[in-house]
């Protein structure tokens, strides 16, 4: 588990979230897994589709027809946004974890609290708004 900076200062643990706070988070993250999680298994399900489509396209007498590449770039596509939910789903764990560990709603860079209205959107976040631009 990541431990604090050196340089945190303790008494922003004055400013720790309410259980009932932090419950509140813990159970949009909670279905937030959820729902990624069929996003995932449906684009699997298509990508298995798109899978067959193409082999049976490489039999096809006539090599590199429209339909085919335009097939391959939809393909791509999937695969991109099926990863970009994977990694969204590693940022809800990742939170989860934090809540587990009762260091949820505290930067992991800098220790300082991260504001409220910034986990009212993006209930994954860790990191608060100046260290999360850093990273970017
Ligand atoms: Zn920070």
């Amino acid at each position: 588990m990541v431990g604090f900076p050196p340089f945190f200062d303790r008494t922003v643990m004055a400013r720790k979230l309410a259980k009932s706070t932090v419950d509140r988070f813990k159970k949009r993250l909670v279905e937030e897994r959820e729902r990624l999680q069929e996003v995932v298994e449906e684009y699997e399900r298509e990508l298995e589709v798109a899978r067959m489509t193409e082999s049976s396209s490489d039999r096809s007498p006539e090599p590199g027809n429209a339909e085919a590449s335009s097939m391959k770039l939809e393909y791509a596509k999937e695969l991109s946004i099926e990863q970009n939910t994977l990694d969204l789903i590693g940022k809800v764990d990742h939170a989860l974890k934090r809540i587990d560990a009762g260091e949820y709603g505290i930067c992991e860079v800098c220790g300082k609290a991260i504001p409220i209205e910034r986990l009212d959107v993006l209930p994954y976040s860790t990191l608060c708004v100046e260290d999360a631009a850093k990273i970017r």
